[in-house]
């Protein structure tokens, strides 16, 4: 069903930070959208090797090293995209300007920036990360989707806040714009037959089953009829993390790093 990539690309291919990169109008206003590749760098703090003080700070100035670089790439300031501290849970938080270089991020799984002009990374490996672009207002925003954000509502709750600074006088407008990025696909994110209850009385789409035949969740399809529903006009990059080497999964490889969806606008 997905069009999955092959793992191994030439040497040019497998050199680029990003899986996915597009850029799209928001009122006149060019907007990138983008997720990176292993080729980026592992860029969660949290994703550190177990060992000595010493070997944790030289990871520590890895991750830094990784997200300066990619924010050259990017062509933003060194720090100034913002991260948040992801939790698994549907809170949504304004980027308000600061980014990860300015001091202790914030705790949510889901940033929006109301006026488009600060850079957004959600961090993942195999939850789905999942961007939105207002063309209408401008405004942006990335979130973290796994299986608990979906059930929770971190998608409804982005909207909300999109919504929100909408104007009243705007009428329904041009619809929001979600780009659901790389996580495990359903023939992949094999569960318990519980959970796969528990879940499709939430959002019974997202049921499914592995290549192998047995339960499983299909995140990918859930957020898709999520974001369906609220009138989203939704891009899948159909990019599976576990069956696709240029992306960190933690299912296949544990405590290797995290990859990023991305959000910004160059000047
Ligand atoms: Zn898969």
């Amino acid at each position: 069903m997905l069009d999955h990539s092959p793992g191994s690309g030439d040497a040019a291919a497998s050199s680029d930070p990003f899986v996915f990169h597009e850029v799209t109008d928001a009122g006149g206003r060019a907007v990138h959208v983008a997720f990176t590749s292993v080729q980026a760098g592992n860029l969660a703090f949290h994703v550190l090797p177990d060992g000595s003080g010493h070997q944790r700070e030289r990871a520590r100035q890895g991750v830094a090293a990784a997200r300066t670089r990619l924010e050259e790439r990017m062509g933003v300031d060194a720090g100034s995209t913002a991260f948040v501290d992801q939790i698994h849970s549907a809170d949504v938080v304004d980027a308000e300007g600061a980014g990860w270089g300015d001091g202790p991020v914030r705790v949510g799984d889901a940033i929006v920036s109301a006026g488009g002009s600060q850079a957004l990374a959600i961090m993942v490996a195999d939850c789905l990360p999942v961007v939105f672009v207002d063309p209408v207002t401008g405004a942006t925003a990335v979130a973290h989707a796994g299986r608990r954000g979906l059930q929770d509502g971190v998608l409804q709750n982005t909207l909300d806040r999109l919504a929100a600074l909408r104007p009243a006088d705007a009428g329904a407008g041009e619809p929001v714009r979600a780009w659901i990025g790389p996580g495990v696909c359903g023939a992949c994110y094999e569960v318990p037959e519980q959970m796969r209850a528990e879940s499709a009385t939430v959002l019974p789409v997202a049921s499914a089953t592995t290549s192998w035949g047995t339960p499983s969740l299909d995140l990918p399809a859930g957020a898709e009829a999520v974001l369906a529903a609220r009138g989203v006009d939704v891009h899948r990059v159909q990019l599976c993390t576990v069956e696709d080497e240029r992306l960190f999964s933690h299912r296949r490889a544990p405590g290797r790093g995290r990859f990023a969806g991305l959000v910004w606008r160059t000047p």
